[in-house]
């Protein structure tokens, strides 16, 4: 059995008149993520340590920034498209944990319907993803409400 470990990090702004994709759920809130795709902070932070792990780079270099057909795009189908990415390489996941690092609003309700969503979009039992969320105590970008971050690490295994 070979195991492997990968690491990911995501950071987008937040800005106002845009929706707040996060953890594959719609959070409602005054401000929302802003990028190129939906901006889903937390998926994308899982997509990098999938890839990191199945040594198949990064987001940037599986789905272009600047390829049109990724403009808007749900980051859950990102995540399946990784998914198989990763599957073509005879990997599966072990599991993953996650920290999301926002100031506001508060992100513990939503949580068991980012697991609930992003664990059957990845195939995997709800108790192989965990999802935290803290803030960052009201310091630096995040505390003045101006971004997001997330931190992934995720564990493959393969026969
Ligand atoms: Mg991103």
């Amino acid at each position: 059995m070979m195991i492997r470990i990968g690491f990911g990090f995501d950071t987008h702004q937040l800005d106002f008149n845009h929706e707040f994709w996060l953890g594959g759920v719609l959070i409602p809130h005054h401000k929302g993520a802003t990028g190129h795709s939906d901006a889903d902070t937390l998926v994308h932070a899982i997509i990098d340590a999938l890839l990191g792990a199945a040594g198949l780079r990064d987001i940037g270099t599986q789905f272009p920034d600047t390829a049109p057909e990724f403009r808007g795009i749900d980051s859950k189908v990102l995540l399946s498209d990784t998914m198989k990415l990763i599957a073509s390489r005879g990997f599966v996941i072990g599991n993953i944990d996650s920290t999301i690092v926002l100031q506001s609003p508060k992100i513990g309700p939503h949580i068991p319907a980012m697991i609930e969503t992003l664990s059957k979009v990845m195939n995997i039992g709800t108790d192989q993803l965990s999802i935290k969320a803290k803030t960052s105590e009201k310091l630096g970008f995040i505390g003045r409400e101006e971004g997001i971050s997330a931190y992934a690490v995720a564990l493959l295994n393969k026969e």
